[in-house]
């Protein structure tokens, strides 16, 4: 599967708007997008209108870069999320939402998706007493995601749970902290992602 390697930060500038891509540096004043808020490239300060396509386009790709998932998995999300009842642009985000290495993102349990895309990979993570090493799994009410017993002492886990105090934990999650422990209480509903997205647009685009 090909993955961009580039410049994360890049991404954020192209978007216009900060993806949090990055961890704590997203919250420093070390931000790149703070720092050059146009888009990448040599006319990157050119001001650029989109056509209604255009706007769609980025729309998507904005959303597929914050979740972390190629156009191929990215396409057949929306495909699953178009066949289930309801409103479609909802069920996609839904879907995104649930997926392993944005609950343990969202736990605190890592910094960025990212790497709780590397950590869930390596095992780390625990879904109802289980091992689970598929990022794409998508978690379901009642669920309960935990860290591994050997993995809780990593560092790393112990300073990214303190740095969720800054992000919070959304209300479809409980968290027990001490235990490290987390249990999905209900399906994140559309006021759950507070990310600025226009989920119609996706489906404007996709509906051509
Ligand atoms: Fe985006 Fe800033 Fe984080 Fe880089 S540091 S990924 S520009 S939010």
């Amino acid at each position: 599967m090909a993955r961009y390697r580039g410049s994360v930060c890049r991404l954020c500038r192209r978007e216009n708007m900060k993806l949090f891509l990055k961890g704590d540096r997203c919250y420093s004043d070390k931000c790149s997008f703070d720092r050059r808020s146009y888009a990448p490239g040599q006319h990157g300060q050119r001001r650029s209108k989109f056509s209604d396509y255009g706007i769609q386009l980025r729309e998507k790709q904005k959303v597929r870069r914050i979740y972390g998932v190629s156009e191929k998995q990215f396409r057949i999300i929306f495909k699953k999320a178009d066949q289930k009842k309801g409103i479609t642009g909802t069920n996609l985000l839904q879907a995104l939402e649930c997926r392993l290495d944005n609950v343990v993102y969202r736990l605190g349990f890592v910094n960025s998706r990212t790497q709780g895309r590397h950590f869930v990979r390596h095992g780390h993570f625990l879904v109802n007493g289980r091992k689970v090493d598929i990022p794409s799994y998508i978690v379901r009410k009642d669920d309960v995601v935990e860290i591994r017993e050997k993995s809780k002492k990593v560092q790393f886990v112990q300073d990214a749970i303190d740095a969720v105090v800054r992000r919070g934990v959304p209300q479809w999650l409980e968290l027990d902290k001490d235990n490290m422990k987390a249990r999905v209480v209900n399906l994140p509903v559309r006021e759950d992602v507070t990310l600025p997205i226009q989920e119609q647009l996706i489906v404007e685009l996709y509906s051509k």
